[in-house]
């Protein structure tokens, strides 16, 4: 497995299995962090944006912007789809783009999607996964 290195302002992040707080997945099979790890680093344009989040980074407790109760992250999201929820499939995998969803549905090859979101803390780099089935 590969950790995947991104650079946010003056800041380096290296997201790895050892400095990732939780993956939040009670459904979808066969899909976990060395997953999301390998999807990240095969995806050409996987950008991480500022959020804000009411509660803070479980590891450093940090990470306040300012006065207010509100605590920076860096986020990236991107959908995977699934069969009988087993991970088929993910919108930044290479094999994407060679592929429409109109024909994965109509050829039966996926029957649900969910969408991951990718947490960064700020201040240390601790991240989390976490997977919730959504409509597309
Ligand atoms: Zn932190």
């Amino acid at each position: 497995m590969s950790n995947y290195k991104f650079q946010y302002e003056d800041k380096e992040f290296e997201l790895k299995e050892d400095n990732c707080d939780y993956i939040n997945n009670e459904e979808v099979e066969n899909f976990n962090i060395s997953t999301v790890l390998d999807l990240l680093n095969k995806g050409e344009e996987v950008g991480f944006t500022v959020e804000y989040y009411d509660s803070c980074c479980e590891e450093c407790k940090f990470n306040r912007k300012d006065d207010t109760k509100f605590f920076e992250f860096l986020e990236y999201h991107f959908y995977i789809f699934t069969k009988e929820n087993n991970y088929v499939l993910s919108t930044i995998s290479p094999e994407y783009q060679e592929v429409t969803l109109t024909s994965l549905v109509r050829d039966k090859k996926i029957d649900n999607s969910h969408i991951v979101s990718i947490l960064v803390c700020k201040n240390c780099g601790t991240w989390a996964i976490e997977v919730e089935q959504c409509d597309m």
